[in-house]
């Protein structure tokens, strides 16, 4: 019989100490407040422990996954089997107009902190939640600006914690909703952001009139859980009489289809279509991943069979997916 010292727990344990958590729901850690539990659960503070807690997955053969403010994520209901580590490197120096910002960072508290230093560039994605990491992994944006325009350079970590490197931003290959992190895996640590000097009072309204918009359109996904944007925009060549383009991007906005096909209101269990908005998925009350997935399904199959045309997930979901029927609603 193993010792107990052999456990995974226990040798994740020596490693990572009494900040490792076990069976932690993972619904505490998404803006949607749904997911069953983590079997293990560590926050790393600085990018040495961040590097350790990988070299100790890895050394375990203990499954990984890199979570940031958890606000573009659906989590299964049974959770995940493995470990996930919390990019929780928060730092952010700044030198002049650039700044060196730890990948775990909220976006908008660095926003403010570019605002009190009368610095430009950030302002416009006022209201984006989640962390700088989670940012540059899916390059983040808005109105057709996104994190990548500010990016000089990121380090980064291998998945095994062998390799930490810095590359230029032309490495990630940004592009909307893109970077080359979604196709070769690799941990952002932190990066060197570049602004520009701007005016203090200006960049109070430009953030003022975000945050408003997003008052008046989106959920409050401190009290209406959300993971914002639940598909993709269309891609550049998808056209439809009658239906308007994104400002910025000039794509055809996934909302518009999805409004089209009368999506606004629909139900599955406490799953609902945001009532102000067809692309946006609210948990209103218990939801389970599982009837988020029924009911984006379902969402697919309206616009599928009126425009032909196959949205994509924008929302990522960990672990492990149920078979979700076709749906015939
Ligand atoms: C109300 C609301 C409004 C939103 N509006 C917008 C919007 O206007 N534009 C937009 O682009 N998005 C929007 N989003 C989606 C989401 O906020 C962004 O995609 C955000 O950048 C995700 O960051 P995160 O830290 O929460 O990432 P998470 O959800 O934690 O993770 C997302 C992915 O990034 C990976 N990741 C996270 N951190 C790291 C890291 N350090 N290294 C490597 N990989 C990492 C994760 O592994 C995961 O695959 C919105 C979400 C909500 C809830």
């Amino acid at each position: 019989m193993p010792s107990r010292a052999t456990t995974t727990e226990d040798r994740l344990r020596q490693k990572l100490g009494a900040g490792l958590l076990t069976q932690e729901p993972l619904r505490h850690h998404t803006t949607m407040r749904i997911g069953g539990p983590a079997d293990f659960y560590f926050a790393a503070r600085t990018a040495d422990q961040l590097v350790i807690a990988l070299r100790a997955a890895h050394e375990l053969g203990v499954p990984l996954f890199l979570l940031g403010g958890g606000s573009n994520l659906l989590v299964s209901d049974e959770g995940f089997r493995g470990l996930v580590v919390r990019n929780a490197i928060e730092t952010v120096e700044f030198d002049g107009t650039a700044a060196q910002v730890g990948c775990g960072a909220d976006f908008l508290e660095l926003i403010y902190k570019c605002r009190d230093r009368e610095l430009a560039g950030l302002e416009f994605a006022a209201g984006i939640p989640g962390t700088i990491g989670g940012a540059l992994y899916g390059n983040a944006g808005c109105y057709g600006q996104d994190i990548g325009q500010v990016t000089i350079e990121s380090t980064i970590a291998s998945y095994d914690g062998a390799t930490v490197v810095t590359r230029k931003a032309e490495w990630f290959e940004f592009a909307y909703r893109d970077s080359r992190l979604k196709r070769e895996p690799w941990v952002l640590l932190s990066c060197l952001l570049q602004f520009r000097k701007g005016d203090r009072a200006a960049l109070t309204a430009v953030i003022e009139e975000k945050l408003e918009i997003r008052r008046v359109k989106h959920p409050q996904w401190r009290v209406e859980p959300t993971a914002g944007s639940y598909f993709k925009n269309l891609p550049p060549g998808f056209q439809a009489a009658g239906l308007p383009l994104s400002p910025g991007t000039h794509r055809v906005p996934a909302g518009a289809l999805l409004d089209a096909v009368g999506c606004r209101g629909l139900r599955v269990g406490d799953a609902l279509v945001f009532p102000k908005h067809a692309n946006i998925i609210v948990n209103a009350g218990r939801a389970t991943a599982r009837d988020v997935l029924e009911l984006a399904e379902i969402m697919k199959s309206r616009v599928r069979e009126k425009f032909g045309v196959e949205l994509e997930e924008e929302v990522m979901f960990l672990g492990e997916k149920p078979r979700i029927e076709a749906a015939g609603r």
